[in-house]
Parts: C-alpha cells; structure tokens; sequence
C-alpha cells in the first residue's frame, strides 16, 4: 500500500512538472477570458436543510462546525478515492478549515469553481512546495517582541493569534498552520502594549493574525481599549477575512464595541465578486453604520480572479456594498502556494486594462510585496514614454499619445513680478473679452503681461 502511494505521488509530481514546463504567462490575453463559471449560491439547502436560521446566523455555531477532514468533506464535495488519499496527505502539511457558511458557496460540481480554490486543497500544494519561503516577508525578524512586526517607521503590526475561521490555500502565513493553534497569551499582550507605549512615532497599529475576530468581543475590547488610551496612536486598523467567510460574526455587539473606539478601520479580503452575497454586504454594512470605514485587500489569484473582467466585476461589486477596493495583491512567495501565482505581468495588465475603462475609486492598486522584507511596491503601466522640463510624451487608457507641457516651477520673486505687472495692466484685463480666447490670443497676453 505504502509502495503504491509512492508510486502514486512520484507520478503526479511529474505530472505538476511537466505541467510547470509550460512557458509561464498568460495563455490568452485577460481581454479574451471569461469570467469563471458562476455557480447557484443555494447549497445552505442542499447541504444544511436542517439547520434553522437561528442556528446558521450564530457564528460560534459556524466557527464550531468547520469542515476540518477530508472524511467529512466527502459529504458536500465528491472527491475519488484517489483525491481523497492526495488531500489526506496535503492537509498534514497544511491543514483544511471551512466554515459551513464558505461552504455553501462552493459550487459541488466544478472543480474550477472560484470559490472551492481557494477553500479545498490542492495536491499541488505539496507536490510544488519546493518553491517559494515559508516567510518571504521576513515576519520573524521584524518582530520587535514576540506577535509585534514594526518594520515600518509609524505604523506597528499586532498579531494575536494564529487561528482563522477558515485556511485560505493562498494563505502568506501559511507556516504558521502547522505550528499549533496559539492566542497570544496575557503576558504577551502586555509586552506588546509596552513596546506601543514607549515608541511615540508609532501612530498607526494594524490588529491581524490568523483572524483577531477568532478573539471573543470582550477579549478584543480589552486590548482595543488598551491600545485607544495610548495617546500618540491615532488610528486602528483590523485586517480580517470574517465579513467574506463568517459574516454572521459581524453582529451588533461587536459593532457596538468598535465604535466606542474610533477610528478605526477595517481591512478585509473579497477576492471574487460571488463572495458578496447579502449576507456579507449586511456585515460591511453594519461596519460602516458604525463608524468603520471598510477597504478591501484582494490576492490576484491564477483561475480564481485572474481576468480583467472578474476584477472589474469584484470591485463594482465592492463599491456597490460600499466597500473601497484599496489594494490588489501579487500572491506572496509562499511555499504551499506556487500553483495559485500569476506572472507580475498579469496583474500589471489587468490594472491597465481596468484603468481609463472605469472610475477611478473602482481600481485597486497593484502591490508587489517584496521577498525578503524589501516591503510594499506599486506597479502599472507606464504612461510616461518620456519627458524633460518642457513637456511629456503620456499615453492615454486607449493607448493615445499626448504631449503635456510641463509647467515650470516658479519662485516666489516670480510669481510676485507677474502679480505686479497684472496690477499696472489693469486696463489690459479689464478689456479681455473672457467669452473666447484663441491660443492665439492667450498667448499673445501672455507675451504683453511679461513684457
Ligand atoms: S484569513 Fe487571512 S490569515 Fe487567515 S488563512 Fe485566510 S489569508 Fe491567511
């Protein structure tokens, strides 16, 4: 049995070899993509027709019922028997958790489907694992005490715990799962509010983990109203992915108790327009009734959300709900990932592809996350082609080439030539007809105002 097995996984790992031997890159352009096929959002039926409102709308219920073995997946999800042996073997690595909410967005009859990505595991999470870090971002080093990443000069991140409601396959702390399931302890809260405490140039604290919501309403107040009183902190972020895989624990207590301890933001994590149903837009809504603005950190994710036209729809999806997409993200270097990363590129193009062909508010920014602690970096396309002081060559969304003159800066002794050389012309201006001006004539004034 045991031979067999090996036999098993030595074939499919040059199967995901071959398949990596592709030349990388998009195979059509995001123009030409459709949409991933969209399932029936229903299965809460299908799956859990006995469980009554009250119970499915109780998060504790949902965060006690994750689907957590391969055993008990097989009762939603068909799996052969030789997927179920693969998955067995790649959730002792990395472990599986979905709540049955998330759950019931999976489309049961699509291995493609958007959703089922990024909850199921994957064969080649293990069988690709050689690529990539366990900590590309170099958490551990910037860790100033233990759950505390200060790396950059004003703002500070407090990690309370490791547990999330569900295991993201696309997961940047990914490490963390095989390392037990942790809550930063008293003692280590109290270093953490020390180090806040002492560092003046700390003026934004961003709460992660894992999932800090996983924290009970009145734990989470304890450290919130904590870090609030430190008076040089002038603004909390959350990052939590809840409002999109648990939302039934945004209720009216936990609202209630982060608006006392305002401002406060919250980051979360759509990734695909059918991750909004009406049950996460009432969340995001209860947050933004309550003082919380909500932004949205996408992971750009291959066969999840991939497309021009996903992200378009995701992100006029977002604003509709009232949530900002702030950030698109390159999926980190992490091992346990590499089947779900795109080329840089794509997510370059998808952002030119987006720009200039919808508002503005609706483009996230494209980020690169550096390897290695290097931080955050912006990408898009070009538009500058060139430039010098006089002027520059910009191209437009539809590809149209401009020249822009580029204004000089004047100094102040300057400007206040001009203001007095406008006052001793009074009659000049007095006599403009504003109605219509020519280049021509613009120009000319200008040429007699200087003169
Ligand atoms: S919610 Fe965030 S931290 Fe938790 S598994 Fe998903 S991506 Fe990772």
């Amino acid at each position: 049995m045991a031979d067999k097995m090996k036999t098993l996984i030595e074939t499919r790992y040059k199967q995901v070899i071959n398949l990596e031997q592709k030349p990388a890159g998009l195979k059509k352009l995001p123009e030409e993509e459709d949409e991933p096929p969209s399932s029936k959002n229903d299965n809460r039926s299908k799956f859990f027709h006995n469980i009554p409102d009250y119970i499915w709308n109780d998060w504790k219920w949902q965060f006690r019922n994750r689907i957590t073995t391969i055993d008990q997946l097989t009762d939603f999800i068909p799996l052969s028997n030789e997927e179920q042996a693969q998955l067995k073997l790649v959730i002792m690595r990395y472990p599986l958790s979905i709540t049955p909410y998330y759950l019931s967005l999976i489309d049961p009859d699509d291995v493609n489907d958007p959703i089922r990505k990024q909850a199921i595991p994957s064969f080649l999470e293990i069988a690709m694992d050689s690529q990539g870090m366990e900590d590309p971002l170099t958490e551990r080093k910037a860790s100033v005490v233990p759950g505390l990443v200060h790396r950059y000069p004003d703002r500070a991140l407090v990690v309370l715990t490791d547990i999330c409601p569900m295991l993201c396959r696309h997961c940047t702390r990914k490490r963390e799962w095989h390392h037990g399931r942790w809550v930063r302890t008293d003692e280590e809260i109290e270093a953490m509010l020390e180090y806040l405490c002492q560092n003046s140039n700390i003026r934004d604290v961003i709460i992660s983990g894992g999932d800090p919501l996983t924290l009970t309403t009145r734990r989470l107040e304890s450290i919130i109203s904590r870090i609030r009183a430190i008076s040089h902190i002038e603004i909390i972020r959350i990052g939590t992915r809840f409002p999109v895989v648990l939302p039934q624990r945004i209720d009216e207590e936990l609202c209630d108790m982060l608006s006392k301890y305002g401002p406060i933001w919250l980051n979360t994590h759509f990734n695909h327009p059918r991750e909004i149903t009406p049950q996460s837009a009432k969340a995001c809504d209860r947050l933004l009734r309550s003082g919380i603005p909500v932004n949205n950190q996408a992971v750009l994710l291959r066969g999840i959300n991939d497309s021009i036209k996903t992200q378009l729809k995701l992100c006029h999806e977002l604003l509709r709900i009232k949530v900002r997409p702030y950030y698109l993200f390159q999926c980190d270097e992490v091992q346990g990932t590499e089947h779900l990363r795109t080329p840089v590129d794509t997510g370059i193009k998808i952002i030119e592809g987006m720009r200039g062909h919808t508002s503005g508010l609706a483009v996230p920014t494209f980020i690169v996350d550096i390897s290695h602690g290097g931080g955050k970096v912006p990408l898009e396309s070009n538009y500058v082609l060139s430039q010098n002081e006089n002027e520059l060559i910009l191209k437009n969304f539809e590809g149209d080439i401009y020249h822009y003159r580029n204004p000089k800066y004047s100094e102040d002794s300057q400007i206040e030539e001009i203001v007095s050389a406008v006052n001793s012309t009074g009659d000049i201006i007095r006599n403009r007809d504003l109605s219509f001006r020519t280049q021509g004539a613009e120009d000319a004034d200008r040429v007699s105002l200087r003169s």
